[in-house]
């Protein structure tokens, strides 16, 4: 990929009725030569997406038209992919957002150009086949993962976890709060955490990075992780009522690019939100600036 991380990786899963690829990468311009030469080689039967973000969609209209192959993707997840991805305002509407939450105007706005600079990136397949937990696809269980992103799906068999970001070996997957998305993603995610760590499993397959070969010490340790920033969160809201922008100061520093200031500023407020769940903080907001105090 041309940006960081500079890999994603996309797994063929083998199974009786041909090969199930789950993400698809980013629409880059080589990814055509790359799917159709796949088909040559392999009957891929379906194509199947963890999550709606571009380096795991981007990639997908490519997949189905050089295979043929159905795409199947959760319906949240698809919901939130055309609500993100093809709707022409969405730029507009989380920059506003991040300004309700204290990001400066220069630091919100430079979205509206990245934004589209991202769009020629994604070229996500129209109306997949539905898929949701519980479902088994060629032998693998769909099993809900909802935290990195609202929808997110994993696969498991025979002790095996295709992850997508759920699970990632080095580094803690993004956990953001953003509009028009479910109010505790935190809480969410360590849910996840909780069953993914229960589940048994030798191994999981990460979208980025190398295979996680003790996926339930992972997940504990991202819980612990996560409890941590929490305490952190609650300790930076003494002294009055302050932005999510203001306290991504304490937790991440102040020397931050925009789009990792955007990003910190999203991981703040999921924390900052499930501290009000748990009853550690409170939210002020006028509609025009959001805030919140320690309870
Ligand atoms: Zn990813």
């Amino acid at each position: 990929m041309p940006m960081r991380p500079n890999h994603v990786h996309c797994y063929l899963l083998e199974g009786a009725e041909g090969w199930t690829l789950v993400d698809t990468g980013l629409s880059l311009p080589e990814a055509d030569e790359v799917f159709v030469g796949l088909a040559r080689e392999l009957r891929v039967a379906r194509i199947a997406i963890t999550h709606f973000h571009p380096d795991h969609v981007g990639g997908s209209a490519q997949a189905r038209a050089a295979t043929g192959a159905p795409v199947l993707q959760g319906e949240l997840d698809y919901e939130q992919c055309v609500h993100v991805w093809g709707n022409p305002e969405w730029p507009q509407v989380i920059a506003d957002w991040f300004l309700r939450n204290g990001v400066p105007p220069e630091v919100a706005n430079e979205l509206l150009e990245v934004g589209s600079a991202y769009a020629l990136f994604i070229r996500y397949a129209a109306d997949p086949e539905p898929l949701g937990r519980g479902d088994v696809v060629d032998g693998w269980e769909v099993v809900a993962v909802p935290g990195h992103a609202d929808g997110h799906l994993g696969f498991v068999r025979d002790g095996v976890l295709v992850a997508g970001d759920h699970l990632l070996p080095t580094i803690s997957p993004a956990v953001g709060l953003y509009p028009d998305s479910r109010p505790d993603p935190l809480g969410d995610y360590l849910d996840s955490l909780e069953r993914t760590a229960d589940l048994g499993l030798r191994v999981a397959l990460p979208g980025h990075g190398e295979p996680i070969d003790d996926p339930s010490s992972r997940s504990r340790a991202l819980i612990e992780h996560h409890r941590n920033r929490l305490d952190a969160t609650a300790e930076a809201l003494e002294g009055g009522p302050k932005t999510g922008f203001d306290v991504s100061f304490a937790l991440f520093g102040a020397e931050l690019a925009p789009a990792a200031r955007r990003f910190a500023v999203a991981e703040t407020l999921s924390h900052l939100e499930r501290l009000v769940v748990e009853g550690r903080a409170a939210r002020q907001g006028d509609g025009r600036v959001v805030t919140y105090t320690d309870s």
